[in-house]
């Protein structure tokens, strides 16, 4: 983690990150963006995000939107349709369950519209400056068990691992690094190894063809 913190310098941090850090990690703005993110890549979901909050960045002015507007605003993020509907339905739970502000407790960000682990823990950690909870993604997955971190089948067993097998001060980093490194460096397909930091120290567990070496 020590190597990547100094390693990931100088890349493109994940949207959802400079979003928070724009916006002052406003937790309805932090929520909303990770809703969007999903499967999305992330010139989309900072597009799309940016869009949307233009027209609205409460619940009250969001929900206030009709769902087609959402999906105007919001396309071309994946599951579009879908998403507006979550986003519309989550503002006006919000305003009626929660007197207008973004839970601060897991089991209360569960029971919103579309939002599952991985937004819940993105959401305690960027807005509500938790340091208690690791957010997994696919990237987080990978390539905690390439390095032999974990060795996992999906997203959730992988958070539930790292809670066992990575040091408490890092939790809150792991998306960061890790979705930076996989954006950059270890990605799905070809991972770029020989430009890896980690490459002295990384067992490269599942990984059968790398990428080329760029040059400069
Ligand atoms: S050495 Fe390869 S598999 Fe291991 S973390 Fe680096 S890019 Fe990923």
């Amino acid at each position: 983690m020590r190597r990547l913190a100094k390693a990931i310098d100088g890349l493109d941090e994940p949207a959802v990150e400079k979003i928070a850090r724009d916006q002052k990690e406003d937790p309805f703005q932090v929520l909303i963006a990770t809703m969007l993110s999903a499967q999305t890549k992330d010139a989309v979901t900072a597009s799309a995000s940016s869009r949307l909050f233009r027209v609205a960045r409460t619940p009250g002015s969001m929900a206030k939107l009709s769902e087609a507007r959402i999906e105007e605003l919001i396309y071309p993020v994946s599951f579009y349709r879908n998403k507006a509907v979550h986003v519309k339905d989550t503002c006006r739970q919000i305003l009626t369950r929660f007197g207008g502000r973004v839970p601060t407790t897991m089991e209360e960000l569960l029971t919103l519209p579309g939002v599952g682990r991985k937004t819940a823990n993105l959401v305690l950690i960027l807005a509500h400056a938790s340091r208690k909870n690791i957010c997994v993604d696919t990237h987080v997955h990978r390539i905690s068990n390439r390095l032999g971190w974990v060795q996992t089948r999906t997203p959730d067993e992988t958070e539930h691992a790292l809670y066992l097998a990575a040091p408490r001060r890092f939790w809150p980093l792991i998306n960061l690094y890790l979705v930076t490194w996989g954006q950059n460096v270890c990605r799905p397909v070809y991972p770029l190894c020989p430009q890896c930091v980690l490459v002295d120290i990384c067992p490269r567990i599942g990984v059968t063809k790398v990428g080329k070496l760029v040059k400069g």
